[in-house]
């Protein structure tokens, strides 16, 4: 579970995150929803530790993260414009993390061939980032980011520049991924379709605050305000 209590982030006298506090299950997958500005970004890289809290805590699976560097919180992550190593082939990509903890040779190659499978990649091993589609290439980010085993998922908005019909398609995949893996993912949009369709949680940020935590069930049937209200519906 990642468990995140009375986080505070200030940028000057900018308020970004206001006493946010927040369970999630291990397992889930959970979106944070909501509005340009409103903070998704933030809380995710304070859960990654690329940016660290003003005040409040962060645990992941019972251990206490605050203070603990990214490399040391097992947790991978996909960003929305991804960073792909471009002169190496996608298998080498996705190998990167292993080889860099030592893992022996024939558990690279083993590994690497089940995660290829896993993000329907094994035919494109040996071609480069830049011969693969953007969905492809995203999917190939999600194989290296679950390489290392993390416990945790983090994904920024990891479908956001693509056109709708891949991003649909790839939503789709990832909660059959999930269903597959179950690591507890965490996954920022903006897109209130998305979140509803894949996720077991919503979270609804806004101006640094929680707005509503819930179903897409709970927030569809029952939102707590006006904003979960206007900014859930109506879904086209
Ligand atoms: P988007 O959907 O546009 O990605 P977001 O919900 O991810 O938005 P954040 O990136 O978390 O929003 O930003 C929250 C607020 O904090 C914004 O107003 C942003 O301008 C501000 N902010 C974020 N990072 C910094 C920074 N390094 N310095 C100053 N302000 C920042
Ligand atoms: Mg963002």
């Amino acid at each position: 579970s990642i468990q995140i209590k009375d986080v505070n982030k200030n940028f000057g006298d900018f308020v970004a995150l206001e006493n946010v506090s927040l369970d999630i299950p291990t397992g889930q997958l959970t979106a944070l929803l909501g509005p340009s500005g409103g903070g998704k970004s933030t809380l995710l890289r304070i859960i990654a530790g690329l940016e660290s809290a003003d005040s409040g805590t962060v645990s992941i699976e019972g251990v206490e993260a605050t203070h603990l560097p990214p490399q040391k919180r097992n947790v991978g992550f996909v960003f929305q414009h991804y960073a792909a190593f471009k002169h190496m082939t996608v298998a080498k990509n996705v190998a990167y993390g292993l080889e860099i903890r030592k893992r022996s040779k024939a558990e690279t190659a083993k590994r690497v061939a089940e995660l290829l499978e896993l993000v329907h990649l094994s035919q494109f091993s040996h071609r480069l980032p830049s011969q693969l589609s953007g969905g492809q290439r995203q999917r190939m980010a999600l194989a290296r980011a679950l390489a290392v085993e993390p416990t945790v998922l983090l994904l920024d908005e990891p479908f956001g520049a693509l056109d709708a019909k891949v991003r649909k398609e790839l939503r789709d995949w990832l909660r059959r991924l999930h269903d597959e893996v179950h690591v507890t993912t965490v996954f920022v949009t903006h897109d209130q379709e998305e979140a509803l369709e894949v996720a077991d949680e919503i979270v609804v940020i806004n101006e640094g605050r929680i707005e509503q935590i819930g179903s897409p069930d709970e927030l569809y049937d029952e939102p707590a305000n006006d904003f979960v209200m206007s900014f859930l519906g109506p879904v086209t």
